[in-house]
């Protein structure tokens, strides 16, 4: 890695950190961030060299996120802990549009990942650092995909992964995968705050590497899901970018790519955000709405696990970034997230819960004419269909309390006779 090329900076007070240590936060207690030597990559950096590498069959080639290593880290190869993630499809479904109210309506289906969410993508560049670093242990909170995507990663690297829960609902399949992948898996007596904040003191009590939303490697990571949808579209740039917001590190994330690439010159402009909350966890919508600061929501709560979130890391950073862009944020009913859930699933392509709170606020944002219907938009679907299982049956069953199965597939027993099944075929 070379030395030159990058910083660690402080968002609040502007303080910076060169080299690498194990560092989370500035003496002043903000966040930090990667802040690369742009100058220095404008002589060097062309989309042509990102392009050249899609026939290419190197591992740090081939994964969708360092084949943009000089915008990510720039880590030797051989210091890389990869899955070849990224390279996620970008689906064209004109029944999703229709849905939706849009003329076309583009959807990166991060779900398509190793473990399943884009979190492989913050994850791969997590891990190499701590791999860097020397150290042998991570850790982190979590409702579910970054548990499973650090569980998958620190076994690839050989390292001891520790995950600390919250009481309450999890997904089962995200549950599965960090028991799977082998994580120590630690249930905690408390909310997600409470899991949050024993984890940073079991990290520095025990020297334990801490991977979650507040490592600023990861967000350089995920910065990949925009650079490759770009090069899925030749670069152009579309006028919307529709995504889910939990803790608000992904929206983060893309807009500090767009900055980048717009400031070395190779994109002409950057699009809008939509970042689209559930009504029961919606803290950055009302912090948008009102123009005040966020005032965390207490007991967040929604059937899109990965969004149910009621205090934010990143939303500072993350309301500046949808702002700038001129963009907006959007809530939408667990109702409404469930029936746009119903649409994706039945187009074929399926994702969970959260992913589809973007198709929900797409609808929403062209209903009232915030979007235009002949707007170029992309969706970010972020995570797998099978990360949740039991919402889905439990809908399509009409088993969901407050929720009608408006579009629901239900299962139907028969006899065990032709007549029988034949009957049920033609209803
Ligand atoms: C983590 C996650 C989100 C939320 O992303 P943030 O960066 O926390 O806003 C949305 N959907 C899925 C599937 C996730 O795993
Ligand atoms: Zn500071």
């Amino acid at each position: 890695m070379s030395r030159a090329s990058w910083c660690l900076a402080c968002v609040e007070c502007g303080a910076s950190y060169p080299g690498l240590d194990v560092r989370y936060t500035c003496q002043c207690g903000g966040l930090l961030e990667v802040v690369h030597d742009l100058e220095a990559l404008r002589a060097r950096l062309s989309l042509a060299t990102f392009d050249a590498r899609l026939g290419s069959r190197a591992p740090a080639d081939r994964s969708g996120v360092w084949r943009f290593r000089e915008l990510v880290l720039p880590l030797e190869t051989r210091e890389l802990v990869t899955r070849l993630e990224g390279n996620t499809r970008l689906y064209d479904s004109p029944a999703i549009a229709r849905y939706a109210g849009l003329d076309a309506l583009l959807l990166k289906h991060e779900g398509e990942n190793p473990t399943g969410s884009f979190k492989d993508r913050g994850m791969t560049a997590g891990v190499s650092i701590a791999r860097r670093l020397g150290m042998t242990r991570v850790a982190c909170a979590s409702t579910g995909n970054t548990s499973a995507s650090m569980a998958s990663y620190a076994a690839a690297a050989g390292m001891r992964a520790y995950v600390l829960i919250p009481e309450g609902k999890i997904a089962y399949g995200k549950l599965a995968q960090a028991l799977a992948y082998g994580a120590k898996t630690i249930q905690i007596e408390g909310d997600f705050d409470a899991a949050m904040k024993l984890v940073r003191q079991v990290c520095d009590a025990e020297g334990i590497y801490l991977l979650n939303s507040i490592n600023p490697f990861r967000i350089e990571g995920q910065k990949a899901l925009l650079f490759e949808l770009l090069q899925d579209l030749g670069w152009e740039v579309p006028d919307w970018i529709v995504l889910p917001g939990g803790n608000l590190g992904n929206n983060t994330a893309l807009w500090k790519g767009l900055s980048e690439l717009h400031a070395l010159g190779l994109i002409p402009r950057r699009p809008r955000l939509a970042v689209v909350q559930a009504t029961g966890a919606n803290p950055l919508y009302r912090a948008f709405v009102s123009g005040q600061d966020l005032v965390p929501v207490e007991r967040p709560e929604t059937v899109a696990t990965a969004i149910r979130i009621g205090n934010p890391v990143s939303w500072k950073k993350s309301l500046r970034a949808v702002r700038e862009s001129g963009g907006v944020v959007e809530e939408v009913t667990d109702q409404e997230i469930l029936d746009a859930k119903a649409q994706v699933d039945a187009a074929g392509i399926g994702a969970e819960p959260a992913s589809c709170a973007t198709v929900a606020g797409a609808r929403k944002l062209a209903l009232r004419g915030v979007i235009r219907r002949s707007e170029r938009v992309c969706g970010v679907l972020t995570g797998h269909l099978l990360k949740d299982p039991d919402v889905v049956v439990a809908y399509h069953r009409g088993e969901l309390a407050g929720i009608a199965a408006t579009f629901a597939n239900r299962p139907v027993r028969s006899a065990a006779t032709l007549e029988g099944v034949r009957g049920l075929l033609s209803e």
